[in-house]
C-alpha cells in the first residue's frame, strides 16, 4: 500500500471498466484479487496475472503501466516480458524455506473461504476433535517450538506449565505489540493470514484450559487491525469461535486490546497492565504470568509468529517440525531484512542458515556493492554482529554466542559508510525514550549512556568514557527490572567490543 498499491489496484479496475465495452467476454471473466505481503517489499507493486493455470509476476507496478498490461497481456495474452521479475525474484523466494509466509501474498485476508480452502482451521478441528488438552501441549513440546517473540521459551513447557496451576479461570493473550524500529514481521503475518493466528489462539487456548483471549496490537497498525476485525467476526459466524467450536463443549471468547504505542507494553507483564487499564510498566518476576497473569489468573502470551506456527504443527506432526531448523532450535524465523540491503522484505529462514547466506543468497548482497560492515539483529535490543561472523548459524544460540539476540526477528544490515558509534547511539537513544521509568538502573542508566555516547559523536569524549561506557552498561544489564533495559546496552557493548577504533577514532579527533 505504501509503494502505491492501492493505486494499481484502481487502475486496473477502472481499465477493465473502460475496455470492458468492447471486450465484455473477456473482462467479465477477469477476476482482481487482493493479497496480502509476499515478502519482496523492494519490488513492489507486484502484480500476478494468471491465466487457467499459468502464472507471471510483473515488479515494480505503478498505474500508468496498466494500460499495457490490461491490453497486451490479458486482452492478447501475450506478457509484457521487460517488466516480468527476474530470476533475482525467484532466487529470493527459492532460498527461504516457507512455514508461516507461504500463503501470505496468495490468499485473500480477508476471506475466511480462502483460508479454509487451504486446509485452514482444520487443526483445530482435529485437536477439539481428536485430542486431549494434555495431548496437544505434549505435541507442541514435542516439536521443540520456542516463543518467536524474542526470549525462544519453549512453548509447550511454558503451557504446560499454565495448565498446571489450579485455577477457576485462564487466559492466552496474543501479543502483537511488535515496536522494534525496522520490524513488521507480526504487522505483515496479522495483515496477510489474520486466521492461522486466531487458529493457533484456538489451539493454544484449548490446552490450557482458557475461555477468554485478549490480542494486544498497537494502534499504529490500523490495517492489520482491520483485518483482525474483520477475521474475528468471519471465523464466529462459521462457528470457529464463541460458544461450542466445531459442535465440541469449547467455548472460546477473543477481544481485541489495542496498545497506545509503548516500546515496553511488549514485555509481558507491562502488557497485562495495560489490559487490566493499568499504565503499562512491568512488574517483578516470579510470579510469572504462567502461574499468575491477567488480573491474577494463570495467563499465557504468545507472539504472532509463535501461534502462527501451531496450525501447521498439528497438522504435520511435531517430527516433521523437529526436522526443520538446528539442534536447539527448530523450525523457521521470519526475519525483517532492511539496511543497506538490495532485497529489503519480509524471509523465513530454517533456523541455523548462515548469515551470509542471508545477506547475500537472499538479500543480494549490499546495496551499491558497498562493503558489509555488520548487521544488527534482534532489535534496539540486540547486538551488531561484524563481518568476521559472516558464517554465523543465524539461531537462539548463534546469535547469543556473539552477544546479540534473535530478538522478535529484526535484522538491520549497515555498510562500511556507517559509523557503528552513531549506530549504537541511535538504538540507545529508542531505548532510552521507551524506558517506563519504574527503576533506576534502566531510567538513569541509559540517559547516562546516552550523554557519553553524544559527546563522543560530537568531538567531546574523554579516554576515560570508554572504560565508564562499559562498566555503565554492564550495570544497566544486570541490575535493570525488566528486559527492556537488561538488553538496553546490548548494541553498546557489542559495538565497544567489536568497534573499539571507531569509538576511539571519535575520541581522539581523526575522524
Ligand atoms: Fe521500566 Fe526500564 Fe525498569 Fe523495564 S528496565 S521496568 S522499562 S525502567
Amino acid at each position: 500500500i505504501a509503494a502505491g498499491g492501492s493505486t494499481v489496484m484502481e487502475a486496473f479496475r477502472q481499465e477493465f471498466a473502460e475496455v470492458g465495452v468492447d471486450n465484455a467476454r473477456v473482462v467479465e471473466k477477469c477476476r482482481l484479487h487482493k493479497v496480502g505481503c509476499r515478502g519482496f517489499c523492494a519490488r513492489d507493486v507486484l502484480v500476478d496475472i494468471a491465466i487457467d493455470d499459468q502464472s507471471w509476476t510483473y515488479q515494480y507496478v505503478d498505474e500508468k503501466m496498466v494500460k499495457r498490461l490490461v491490453a497486451e497481456h490479458i486482452l492478447d495474452n501475450k506478457p509484457v516480458e521487460q517488466w516480468l521479475v527476474g530470476d533475482d525474484y525467484h532466487t529470493f523466494h527459492d532460498n527461504q524455506e516457507k512455514i508461516i509466509l507461504g500463503v501470505l501474498g496468495h490468499i485473500d485476508p480477508e476471506s475466511i473461504d480462502e483460508y479454509i480452502g487451504i486446509g485452514g482451521y482444520k487443526a483445530a478441528e482435529k485437536v477439539l476433535a481428536t485430542m486431549t488438552p494434555q495431548d496437544t501441549i505434549e505435541e507442541i513440546k514435542r516439536s521443540g517450538l520456542r516463543g518467536r517473540g524474542g526470549a525462544g521459551f519453549p512453548t509447550g513447557l511454558k503451557w504446560s506449565f499454565c495448565a498446571a496451576n489450579q485455577a477457576d479461570r485462564r487466559y492466552i493473550i496474543c501479543n502483537a505489540d511488535e515496536g522494534d524500529p525496522g520490524a513488521f514481521m507480526d504487522r505483515s503475518v496479522i495483515e496477510g493470514n489474520p486466521h492461522a493466528v486466531i487458529e493457533g489462539m484456538i489451539i493454544g487456548a484449548y490446552a490450557i484450559g482458557a475461555d477468554t483471549g485478549y490480542i494486544y496490537i498497537r494502534a499504529e497498525y490500523p490495517l492489520a487491525v482491520q483485518r483482525l476485525k474483520i477475521a474475528l467476526a468471519a471465523a464466529k459466524e462459521r462457528g470457529f469461535l464463541g460458544k461450542g467450536i466445531c459442535g465440541s463443549s469449547f467455548d472460546l471468547d477473543l477481544k481485541i486490546k489495542l496498545g497506545a504505542g509503548a516500546f515496553v507494553c511488549g514485555e509481558e507483564t507491562a502488557l497485562i497492565a495495560s489490559i487490566e487499564g493499568e499504565r503499562g510498566m512491568p512488574r517483578a518476576k516470579p510470579p510469572f504470568p504462567a502461574n499468575k497473569g491477567l488480573w491474577g489468573k494463570p495467563t499465557i502470551i504468545n507472539n504472532v509468529e509463535t501461534l502462527a506456527n501451531i496450525p501447521p504443527i498439528i497438522n504435520r506432526g511435531a517430527e516433521w517440525f523437529t526436522s526443520i531448523g538446528s539442534e536447539k532450535s527448530k523450525g523457521t524465523k521470519v526475519i525483517a531484512l532492511t539496511g543497506k540491503i538490495r532485497n529489503t522484505g519480509l524471509i523465513e529462514i530454517p533456523m541455523g542458515m548462515p548469515l551470509k547466506k542471508i545477506i547475500y543468497d537472499i538479500g543480494g548482497g549490499i546495496e551499491g556493492d558497498r562493503l558489509f560492515k555488520a548487521v544488527q539483529t534482534g532489535g534496539p535490543s540486540g547486538g551488531c554482529i561484524p563481518q568476521q561472523h559472516i558464517d554465523l548459524p543465524v539461531d537462539y544460540e548463534g546469535l547469543k554466542s556473539v552477544g546479540s539476540m534473535m530478538g522478535s526477528g529484526g535484522m538491520v544490515v549497515l555498510d562500511e559508510t556507517d559509523c557503528m558509534v552513531n549506530i549504537a547511539k541511535f538504538f540507545l537513544t529508542f531505548t532510552q525514550e521507551e524506558s517506563c521509568g519504574k527503576c533506576v538502573p534502566c531510567r538513569i542508566g541509559t540517559k547516562r549512556l546516552l550523554e557519553i555516547l553524544t559527546r563522543i559523536t560530537e568531538g567531546e569524549g574523554k579516554p576515560s568514557d570508554l572504560d565508564l561506557l562499559q562498566e555503565l552498561a554492564e550495570d544497566v544489564r544486570d541490575a535493570s527490572l525488566c528486559g527492556l533495559g537488561m538488553s538496553a546496552p546490548n548494541p553498546v557493548l557489542s559495538t565497544l567490543k567489536y568497534f573499539r577504533h571507531e569509538y576511539e577514532a571519535h575520541i581522539f579527533q581523526k575522524k
